[in-house]
């Protein structure tokens, strides 16, 4: 069997990138996964279902070709309010003119601009603040005359089609999913992506409304929540207990809630996640300013390694790969960063605060201490066998300094488990017994890891193997030299 190329060099936080215009070529998808991307972000807020099906063709003939995992995350709008169809591209609004938003479906200008879907006029009172462009810039509604708002604006900025229209801290009535959340999700369903990332969710509720419109998938899609409405923080443990994996969407949530609790939000949010074991991602603006430039500031340097600090599974990349200049170098820098600060992670206290949170189980007991003697024995690789991905998510929850190598036989699970700090999945054969399970761990040590006879490696699995469920199995291993049998 032709294995699976190892990510050795990739860092143990994974890297999603955002695809777009800037990156839809096979040569730059290519370098982005050779520079560290472990999973293709199709946002379905921008262009057409064909252009993404497409898109994501290509994505799969590339991962094959380079013979390494790249998860496939459709992203689904959600209900949100957003600037409709334009005689124009762009506008340029004047601070102190003023504009009228209407709930009408017209072609707009800079004195009238549409805002679809139909409602925002029941969402407004006089007074009431309206950003757009994820704040950039602000407007005050003046007078309402049935459909049609007129905003005073108070600084000047462009608009164009799609932006978001959001109403600071207000609830919109608007319901999940909307009907192009279902359009979007059924096309995501035929496509079987690995994960379906759901904005503008605002309760468990929503979620389940979305799993019951992608039951044909071939294999279960995980579902990512992305907290960025007042709601969503308000309704977050439920919304975690019916979610594979949870998004920090920074961009929204920084103007639907004042933007100095975003980093509270931040830090609660993945703290939540761990607790939980499920993936935690961070994005929105963490490199920002290299959409134009090939370096970035010391602020959003530091951004990156405080997410990876707080103990984010993921961080992401947005403008900066679909639409910027330097999308290879952003994920370049985001990798060397991420490097750097894992080299400075804590792992000892880490391990020994997480130790508060092992479950009475077996499973969780042997993930555990997995992670633990791997640290005291100064391991060179844990190896975990893993059926349906939870084995290994176990371990990655602990966060050992050790990288953690998982077996899986399903291309599915491996590549989902993209998503998990520090896992390096590849596919293996059926296992017939726990002696090919010990022969192949070994194999892969010595061949693909390049360890060294003496170097230690913990192994993990459920026995009887191959039975889904149930780690109980820990084994200390020492690489033989090559006259040992
Ligand atoms: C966000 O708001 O931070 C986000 C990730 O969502 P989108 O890119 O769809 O705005």
């Amino acid at each position: 069997m032709k294995h699976s190329r190892l990510q050795l060099n990739n860092p143990k936080t994974k890297i999603i990138c955002t695809l777009g215009p800037s990156t839809n070529s096979t040569k730059i998808i290519t370098k982005l996964i050779q520079s560290g991307m472990s999973i293709a972000r199709l946002n379905m807020s921008h262009g057409s279902l064909e252009s993404h099906e497409n898109l994501i063709k290509k994505i799969r003939e590339i991962s094959d070709k380079l013979n390494t995992p790249i998860a496939i995350m459709i992203d689904i709008p959600g209900p949100k309010y957003r600037i409709g169809k334009l005689e124009e591209k762009q506008y340029t609004l004047k601070k102190n003119n003023t504009i009228t938003l209407t709930s009408e479906n017209l072609v707009g200008n800079d004195t009238i601009v549409s805002v679809q879907p139909n409602g925002i006029h029941n969402d407004i009172k006089i007074n009431t603040s309206i950003l757009i462009d994820d704040g950039l810039i602000k407007l005050k509604a003046i007078k309402i005359d049935g459909n049609n708002i007129l905003c005073k604006i108070l600084n000047n900025g462009q608009i164009s089609e799609k932006k978001g229209v959001t109403i600071p801290g207000k609830p919109t009535s608007l319901i999940f999913p909307d009907e192009r959340s279902i359009e979007c999700l059924q096309f995501a369903d035929k496509q079987n992506p690995d994960f379906i990332a759901l904005s503008n969710i605002t309760s468990a509720k929503d979620i389940l409304k979305a799993k019951s419109l992608i039951k044909k998938t071939k294999n279960p899609c995980h579902i990512i929540s992305k907290i960025e409405r007042v709601e969503a923080v308000k309704n977050i443990d439920q919304i975690i207990t019916v979610s594979d994996a949870v998004m920090v969407a920074r961009g929204d949530l920084g103007v639907e809630m004042p933007i100095a609790e975003v980093p509270i939000i931040q830090k609660k949010i993945i703290s939540l996640c761990n607790k939980n074991g499920i993936p935690v991602i961070t994005a929105t603006q963490m490199l920002e300013s290299m959409i134009h430039s090939p370096t970035p500031t010391r602020a959003e340097v530091t951004d990156v390694a405080n997410a990876i600090f707080d103990g984010t599974d993921a961080i992401m990349l947005s403008a900066e790969t679909s639409i910027g200049q330097y999308p290879i170098q952003s994920v370049q820098v985001m990798a060397k960063i991420a490097k750097k600060t894992e080299s400075a992670l804590p792992y000892e206290s880490i391990l020994r605060d997480k130790s508060l949170q092992i479950q009475a189980k077996t499973e969780d007991s042997i993930s555990y201490n997995a992670c633990w003697s791997a640290y005291q024995l100064k391991a060179k690789l844990i190896v975990a066998f893993t059926e349906s991905g939870s084995t290994a998510g176990r371990v990655s929850r602990y966060r050992p300094i050790t990288k953690i190598l998982t077996l899986t036989r399903r291309k599915d699970v491996q590549r989902r488990l993209t998503l998990r700090w520090g896992i390096i999945p590849i596919i293996v054969n059926e296992l017939h017994s726990v002696e090919d399970f010990f022969s192949i761990a070994l194999e892969q040590a010595i061949l693909n890891v390049g360890l060294h006879p003496n170097d230690l490696l913990i192994l993990i699995a459920g026995l009887p193997i191959g039975v889904q469920g149930g780690t109980n199995l820990l084994r200390v291993m020492k690489i033989p030299h090559s006259n040992e049998k």
